[in-house]
């Protein structure tokens, strides 16, 4: 589920129009990209907006502990399940 472009102005702005992990500004890159997070209950989402290179880090699971601290996963595994869900299945193939 997409969130409205106002919504999405609104959340950047609570940001402070930056990258949420790295603090890239938007200015500097010209758009922040909208990294979609699963809420911790089924159905739940949340938006954070990054800068490509932290996003393409998120999508593939490829993020610090501190980082994903940062972004509200107390645990290897709530990061997990926040990711999209064609890594997780890659991430689950692996794990058996
Ligand atoms: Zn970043």
């Amino acid at each position: 589920m997409a969130i409205s472009e106002l919504e999405w102005k609104a959340t950047k702005k609570r940001y402070g129009h930056k990258c949420f992990l790295c603090t890239t500004t938007e200015e500097s890159l010209g758009d922040l990209d909208k990294a979609h997070l699963k809420g911790r209950s089924e159905g739940e989402t949340q938006y954070v907006p990054l800068c490509p290179n932290c996003h393409g880090r998120f999508d593939k699971g490829l993020l610090t502990k501190t980082e994903q601290k940062k972004l509200g996963f107390a645990t290897e595994h709530e990061y997990r399940r926040a990711m999209p869900s064609r890594n997780r299945q890659h991430d689950s193939l692996i794990c058996g």
